[in-house]
């Protein structure tokens, strides 16, 4: 008999199981599982090993070069689509502790949230993926669309493993789309379709002068001064206009279609209460840019540091024999970590030779198009679950590395955050409202029979 999918038959069994959810959740959260320092990792692993079994899904612990992912299969609908439900397991260190109103791992609700390490960020938001499997399992006895689950255990720590482990299990991972519940809704309580992020490259410049700090008025003059050659260099990599004048760096800057331009118009604003919130009399130059198109279309040069000589109480005329700039730059798509990287050294190499350029990490931009053939589907699905519609988003401002799913398996690849804007996720009382994790559960279940109709 081939099962059928009835949304309000569903969601009735997801409400009369709230309580038994919440029990679970809680026992998952229990759970340390801090890939800092390997805390509860491996056991956690096992025990979301043994969940995917349940499920009846064909589930194992793929070894890395560091904490294995937990993956699971379950290919239900020969013909129909196969969806990626991408989470993490690994929770942020929990420190300092003494600022949490209750244990980090002893689950506790107050006021309609659960409080708890790792709720928001990610269990909760991957337990409501897996409770829906369930709801989908036992009403309707099977499920709509095929389903791949994947939780990496390293995602607190950059997940520094997840590029080599999707080039080398490209077949485990063949899929039509990437579903990926991490992050918040709005902070209006909207909930979110996010289409895309920037991508990021650091680096540090270093610039050195004598061997030794020097008196200012001994050889001030003589000995050259390596926070002047920063200064200098700088102004060369970006205009008072707000212009990057890194040679060739917008050359792969792709533009936004009609539809991207249109969503971001629609995007909820007020610009005069961020401005009075950050306490600014101005944006960032240019001025006349509209606020989502800078989060979104446009890449960013930012200095995050400035150092060198002296900086403490007082005068001392010293000239420094060595200075730092440590940057960053956002990328939009399609540029990409080496092409800039490889623009900043030729740059820097032209205008100040001596500097050297050293790249700490990088992370390529993601964009899947709004037209893609699920956007439509995922966007009724998540209007049913959550009770609203979302917001369209085609791409955050943050970096998140959803390009190993778009560039390396080529798969359209979505982010539908559940928990709330103001889950404190990585610092003292993370927290996740009950009603999100039930509203999750839903939405899980709407994505799926959705998927399951194309
Ligand atoms: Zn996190």
């Amino acid at each position: 008999m081939t099962p059928t999918f009835h949304l309000p038959t569903l969601f009735d069994y997801i409400e009369q199981n709230r309580a038994d959810y919440l029990e679970r959740l809680f026992d998952y959260l229990r759970r340390p599982s801090i890939s800092a320092y390997g805390e509860g990792i491996a056991e956690t692993g096992q025990y979301l090993l043994e969940w995917l079994g349940h499920l009846g899904m064909e589930a194992q612990l793929i070894p890395t070069a560091g904490w294995p992912v937990v993956y699971g299969r379950r290919a239900d609908q020969p013909g129909k689509p196969t969806v990626i439900l991408y989470g993490h397991y690994d929770v942020q260190p929990p420190d300092p502790l003494e600022a949490w109103v209750t244990p980090p791992f002893e689950p506790t609700i107050r006021d309609g949230r659960i409080y708890a390490r790792g709720v928001g960020d990610n269990k909760g938001q991957h337990s409501a993926q897996l409770f829906a499997l369930e709801a989908l399992l036992k009403v309707s006895g099977g499920l709509p669309c095929n389903v791949i689950v994947l939780l990496e255990g390293e995602e607190e720590v950059g997940s520094p493993n997840m590029p080599q482990f999707v080039r080398e299990n490209a077949d485990k991972l063949a899929a039509d789309l990437v579903i990926i519940s991490d992050g918040p809704v709005d902070v209006s309580g909207q909930a979110r379709l996010e289409f895309g992020v920037r991508g990021i490259v650091t680096f540090e410049l270093r610039a050195r002068g004598a061997n030794q700090d020097v008196h200012s008025g001994n050889w001030g003059g003589v000995v050259p001064n390596p926070l002047w050659t920063l200064v200098h260099l700088l102004s060369t990599m970006k205009n008072e206009r707000g212009e990057i004048t890194i040679e060739g760096f917008y050359d792969n800057v792709q533009k936004p279609t009609d539809l991207e331009h249109a969503a971001l118009a629609k995007l909820p604003v007020d610009v005069e209460s961020v401005m009075r919130d950050l306490g600014l009399a101005r944006l960032d130059e240019p001025r006349d840019r509209p606020f989502f198109d800078r989060l979104s279309l446009w890449p960013t040069f930012t200095i995050n540091g400035l150092h060198g000589g002296y900086s403490g109480p007082g005068s001392k005329t010293v000239l420094p024999h060595e200075a730092f700039a440590k940057c960053d730059i956002r990328l939009v798509e399609s540029q990409s970590v080496e092409e800039i990287f490889a623009k900043v050294e030729a740059h820097v190499k032209r205008h100040a030779p001596d500097v050297e350029v050293i790249r700490s990490g990088g992370m390529d931009p993601s964009k899947t198009p709004l037209d893609s053939p699920y956007a439509e589907p995922l966007f009724h699905a998540i209007t049913e679950g959550q009770g609203e519609e979302p917001q369209i988003v085609p791409a955050m401002g943050g970096s998140l590395p959803n390009y190993v799913f778009t560039k390396t398996l080529g798969l359209p690849t979505f982010l539908v955050p559940y928990a709330n804007a103001d889950e404190s996720n990585h610092a003292p009382n993370e927290n996740m409202e009950v009603e999100r994790v039930i509203k999750g559960i839903k939405t899980g279940v709407s994505m799926l029979v959705r998927l399951g109709e194309l």
